[in-house]
């Protein structure tokens, strides 16, 4: 297949506006890994994301362009993987969905605010974590009644299905009451039309959501667990895992420029976490 002349393409169309471009990693080695071959041998990867969380994962569904802090990682996932921006596949795939389709091989990782912890790393392994934040509130902007985690009884408080904020208000909160859509943007949608009390997952989702509406909405309290997220892959695949592990270690300038275009134009400082081997 010669002279479709596609062969110069500007790349990075789908990864958002200002966002860091990539060096694409060249004759790379990475033996023993299965989901690699697959991508060696489709010259594509399929990264699963969300795509309504303002900041992290967003599909500007009038423009088609994608934005945000995991849809940068991704992207430079991929890139140290020698896959360019424009053979990336993204897919919508939400909390509760996430190790069946990494365990299906529906997509070869994923990033996308996904925590990670001990109940999950039985169905999937994680490289990282690369970020580190922790449950928060929303609430709307002239609600007094909600000002942290110790005011929630009697409370509707929604969440995501299948999610880590979700389960801890099941488990250590009895007296709150629990509802859950798929996807956080229908909790939000919820609250501004008054339907529940509170939104309650990681505050750099809300924090997200509160900066799209800030005359609506505003996060209260300060975080009550610790969320670490990770790239998630297909159980087993320790040489993937360990390779994009030293990827986020020996890329510390390219995490900062990845944040400071992202999460830190908010204005809020932080540093990479340190990866975890285990
Ligand atoms: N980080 C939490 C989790 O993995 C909440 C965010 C999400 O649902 O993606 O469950």
């Amino acid at each position: 297949m010669t002279g479709c002349g596609g062969g110069d393409t500007t790349g990075g169309e789908s990864a958002g506006g200002d966002a860091p471009a990539f060096e694409v990693a060249k004759d790379v080695a990475l033996t023993g890994s299965p989901t690699f071959d697959a991508i060696k041998s489709s010259g594509k990867i399929r990264i699963g994301v969300k795509e309504d969380q303002p900041g992290l994962g967003y599909l500007d569904a009038a423009t088609g362009e994608r934005t945000g802090f995991d849809i940068q990682i991704a992207t430079w996932m991929a890139a140290s993987l020698g896959v360019a921006a424009d053979k990336i596949e993204f897919k919508a795939i939400p909390s509760a969905n996430r190790e069946t389709a990494l365990a299906n091989g529906d997509v070869d990782l994923y990033v996308g605010t996904y925590s990670i912890n001990d109940k999950r790393k039985k169905l999937v392994d994680f490289a990282g974590p690369y970020f580190i934040t922790g449950q928060g509130l929303l609430v709307a902007k002239d609600n007094t009644t909600i000002t942290s985690e110790k005011d929630l009884d009697g409370k509707k408080v929604c969440s995501a299905t299948g999610s880590t904020p979700f389960q801890n208000i099941k488990e250590n909160f009895p007296k709150a009451d629990p509802i859950s859509f798929d996807i956080y943007s229908k909790c939000v949608e919820a609250l501004t039309s008054g339907t529940v009390d509170t939104v309650t997952t990681d505050q750099a989702i809300l924090l997200g959501f509160a900066s799209q509406n800030p005359d609506k909405l505003k996060v209260v309290g300060e975080p009550f667990t610790v969320e670490k997220y990770g790239v998630g892959m297909k159980l087993g695949d320790t040489a993937l895992r360990t390779f994009l592990n030293k990827t986020l270690t020996d890329g510390g300038a390219t995490w900062t420029k990845i944040y400071d275009a992202t999460l830190g134009l908010s204005g809020t400082k932080v540093e990479q976490p340190a990866v975890d081997q285990y």
